[in-house]
């Protein structure tokens, strides 16, 4: 569909995966009304095929590298859509003791997970040295004293790389920009060559690599080029010290369309990289990347209800059964998601404010759109694959969203509804006189 039948046809990214066919909207070979009738709604609907499709992406990109991809779980780590990512050879970039728990229980081997993250705890690198782990991203210079201490009470050697925080601006959204000096993420790139000589010189690490992430939701090749330059010149500086490099990780951030924006398509960005790789003589390294949300992304929407339907003087509002809660993208960045009708309706359309049931002003899906609707109807949030149902929350005692994954003209329930139990089954009655 072109965004020129916009008019006729209502808007969301994720084709061909999902689509309207018949005057009404499908997720692959399944009609998404069907979905939400038997499972209610809220409701995240995910296409396997769209997520193997975005990986394929990158596998074409990397066709003939020594690469591995790691999945970068926190952007939806539903336990079925890691199983996804593992059984199609998938590493996992991780950045908690959680997310490790959960990629191995989804059967990821444990030498492709990666584990990022400012602030492990002495726990967590325990763990995951006695499982295995593939790479620790170390973020400072105290990370890896900590690390070294714990890597020898274990008698281990944990493998490392440093997370170079380059200073490249992603242009993106301050939020998710991660490689600029004044962000808490990496060590800075004039001090990144001291941190390999301290890392060297420690008998609990191992350096393995180097790594870097300038931050999310990235739509152009620029900035990542820019970030390759940099991390070469140091890759090139800490081997003339006699410290060799095995990988090179790129990590994540390829953007992915929520509302025009025209990210490159992974294989191009691949292509484009690969070039500059070669062509700087470091063409046969191996190579780590990170992809999140344009993994997901677009392979998930989120059927929600229209509960009541409430014109004003200024504005018109949609209450939908759907919120901040569930979709906390447009509180938390301003962020659009695209909202069209499950079921088109042939009258004109009016303009609403789409907002859900939360307590909060900032609890809003969608701002101005025109849609045709009658309370009752069905809404698809596009784009809800990626930091949606990973960031959910109980906010005003809201029970979590189901989640069914979609596969060719099969659906499979990949997380139940919460019940009014799963609010408090971790309270615990007053018991104090
Ligand atoms: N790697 C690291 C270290 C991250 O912090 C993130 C997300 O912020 C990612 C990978 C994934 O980024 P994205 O979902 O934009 O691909």
């Amino acid at each position: 569909m072109s965004r020129a039948d916009t008019t006729l046809t209502p808007y969301l990214p994720g084709a061909p995966f999902f689509a309207y066919r018949d005057g009404e909207l499908w997720a692959e070979g399944v009609r998404v009304a069907d979905l939400a009738h038997e499972h209610g709604t809220p409701l995240f609907v995910y296409s396997r095929t769209a997520m193997l499709a975005a990986l394929g992406a990158y596998q074409r990109g990397l066709a003939g590298r020594d690469a591995l991809v790691c999945y970068a779980m926190k952007a939806n780590s539903n336990l079925a859509i890691l199983e996804v990512f593992a059984r199609a050879g998938c590493g996992f970039d991780i950045v908690s003791g959680g997310e490790l728990e959960r990629a191995l229980r989804a059967g990821a081997a444990p030498e492709r997970i990666v584990f990022s993250g400012v602030g492990k705890t002495r726990a967590e690198m325990r763990r995951a040295l006695q499982v295995g782990i593939g790479c620790f991203n170390v973020e400072s210079r105290a990370e890896l004293d900590v690390l070294d201490a714990v890597a020898r009470e274990l008698g281990a050697r944990a493998p490392v790389s440093v997370r170079v925080n380059p200073d490249v601006d992603a242009q993106t959204h301050p939020y998710i920009s991660t490689g600029l000096k004044d962000n808490k993420f990496g060590i800075a790139h004039d001090e990144a060559l001291d941190a390999y000589r301290h890392a060297a010189s420690l008998p609990g690490l191992r350096v393995v690599g180097i790594d870097c992430h300038i931050g999310s939701q990235i739509t152009s090749t620029g900035p990542y080029l820019d970030a390759l330059e940099r991390v070469l010149d140091l890759v090139e500086a800490i081997e003339a010290e006699g410290i060799a490099l095995h990988h090179l990780d790129l990590g994540g951030g390829l953007g992915i369309e929520y509302h025009g924006e025209q990210p490159p398509a992974a294989d191009a960005l691949w292509q484009a990289l690969l070039a500059r790789l070669d062509a700087r003589g470091h063409g046969q390294r191996r190579l780590l990347l990170e992809p999140g949300r344009s993994l997901v992304g677009n392979a998930g929407i989120c059927i929600t209800e229209v509960l009541y339907t409430k014109p004003g003087p200024v504005k018109n509002f949609l209450i939908v059964d759907a919120a901040m809660n569930d979709l906390p993208r447009p509180a938390m960045y301003d962020a659009y998601h695209a909202i069209a009708p499950v079921r088109p309706r042939t009258e004109p359309p009016q303009v609403w404010d789409v907002v859900g049931p939360v307590c909060e002003s900032g609890d809003w899906l969608g701002r101005e759109r025109a849609l045709a609707v009658q309370a009752g109807d069905w809404l698809a949030v596009g784009s809800a694959g990626a930091y949606c149902m990973s960031m959910a929350s109980h906010y005003n005692s809201r029970g979590k969203a189901a989640e069914v994954l979609v596969s060719g003209d099969r659906a499979q329930l990949i997380r139940a509804r919460e019940s009014i139990n799963d609010l408090w089954r971790q309270e615990r009655g007053l018991a104090l006189d």
